[in-house]
């Protein structure tokens, strides 16, 4: 690992800072706003699809575009102000000015009763209707009497916009990283996924690639549905995806299998979990959750799992005001952004070995690698891993294979294959690829 952990974090919190005021939906000028912002760190191309398009059951819907909106009392006072925090919009609200007494207004406004000092995050995205969201501490103070709502924005034909960026490896196979990006102000959900998504980019496009990388950057359901729609030539490629979400809050990691369950990519996660030395938890496959949905749909079923630390709808502050730059933190996203390159290191280094002295051990302490103090019970790993990789270096078994049956950590297993091919016991039985 050759990551600073604690520059990654500071930056990777900065870059949610800036992106954090911008109110960003489904479609519209927020996420240009946002991936232009992207676009300071990666040269990645803005796809824009016609309003209208069919895709697959779907329709790509009218663009939204929001610059005002506020509900005020008699007395002429804002008392709910998209300029001070634009969840206090339903995404994706109509335009509407009317004045309208309590009872009527109420029918609009959402609230958190079990955190009154919360504003929470709702959308209607494919029905037509506005609303407001605000503490449920100031809802019930509200006085009778008539109210002026105005939300100043548009729902028009337009455009669906989406991010794209790809690195070409040494092969035309790809590993998928996608991340949903049409939230406004939400830091863990999901800004904190699209800044490990632009640092692992960054990181990557230094690193020697065996496999191609793919990133999105798109709006929830329907990017996803919209990508596979237009893409469904290069889906083929994708022989491993993750697709990243929450991953800056302070609960320990959780990865969520692909529909498949045993795919290259989920035994990847699985052993940089196992072997981190911290607690995690493996989630089962369920068809809901983020764009795995579409990813893992049975007529694509991609080898796509989910990197998160606490799920969606598992922490109190989801989808509310209190997602904000207090919920995340560098150290939590340094954190990440490190599992993220050690389940792609996995995917990366991952292959078959030959032993190239199969006929008994050889002898490795004359070569200076081994020092197996005799009568000693436990082997330290490092040399035990050496063993390992000599007994299961048949060809038949990869080097993940190996540290599952030995239950290791897949980086001890890959440093004893590297030490045995430097001094002539191993050599890489071919460069294919598997999984
Ligand atoms: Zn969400």
């Amino acid at each position: 690992m050759t990551t600073n952990g604690e520059a990654t974090g500071q930056r990777m919190y900065r870059l949610i800072r800036k992106l954090y005021p911008i109110c960003r939906s489904i479609t519209g000028n927020g996420f240009r706003k946002s991936l232009r912002i992207l676009q300071d760190r990666l040269e990645l191309t803005m796809q824009e699809v016609p309003s209208g398009t069919k895709v697959f059951d779907w329709t790509v819907p009218k663009e939204w575009n929001i610059r005002d909106a506020y509900v005020q009392n008699a007395r002429g006072e804002r008392i709910i102000d998209f300029q001070r925090s634009n969840l206090h919009v339903v995404s994706y609200s109509i335009p509407i000015k009317r004045k309208i007494p309590l009872r009527e207004l109420k029918e609009h406004l959402h609230t958190l009763p079990e955190h009154p000092d919360w504003i929470p995050y709702r959308t209607s995205y494919y029905t037509e209707d506005w609303g407001f969201c605000l503490p449920h501490r100031q809802f019930l103070d509200l006085d009778e009497g008539e109210y002026e709502v105005s939300i100043d924005a548009s729902l028009e034909d337009g455009h669906l916009t989406y991010g794209e960026y790809y690195l070409p490896g040494e092969s035309p196979h790809e590993v998928l990283i996608s991340c949903h990006s049409c939230h406004p102000s939400l830091c863990n959900d999901n800004l904190s996924a699209m800044s490990a998504a632009v640092e692992l980019a960054e990181y990557l496009s230094q690193s020697p690639r065996r496999f191609s990388y793919r990133f999105l950057f798109i709006p929830g359901t329907i990017g996803s549905i919209t990508w596979l729609a237009l893409n469904e030539a290069t889906v083929p490629n994708i022989k491993h995806g993750l697709l990243l979400s929450c991953l800056g809050d302070a609960g320990s990691s959780t990865y969520k299998l692909s529909r498949r369950g045993d795919a290259l990519i989920d035994r990847a996660a699985k052993n940089v979990l196992e072997h981190a030395g911290e607690s995690f938890t493996i989630l089962e496959f369920v068809p809901y959750g983020y764009d795995e949905r579409q990813f893992c749909s049975p007529g694509f079923d991609l080898p796509l799992g989910c990197l998160m630390r606490t799920p969606n709808g598992k922490y109190p502050e989801y989808h509310s005001s209190a997602d904000d730059l207090d919920l995340v933190q560098p150290d939590a996203l340094a954190d990440s952004f490190e599992k993220c390159v050690r389940i792609i290191n996995v995917l990366e280094q991952d292959g078959y070995f030959i032993n190239l002295n199969p006929k008994c051990e050889p002898q490795l302490g004359k070569r200076g690698i081994y020092r197996g103090l005799r009568g000693q019970g436990d082997l330290p790993n490092r040399e035990l891993a050496l063993l390992w990789v000599l007994n299961l270096s048949d060809g038949k078994h990869t080097l993940l294979d190996i540290a599952e049956r030995a239950h290791m950590a897949f980086d001890t297993i890959h440093d004893a294959a590297q030490t045995l091919t430097k001094h002539d016991l191993l050599r890489r039985a071919d460069q294919v690829e598997h999984g």
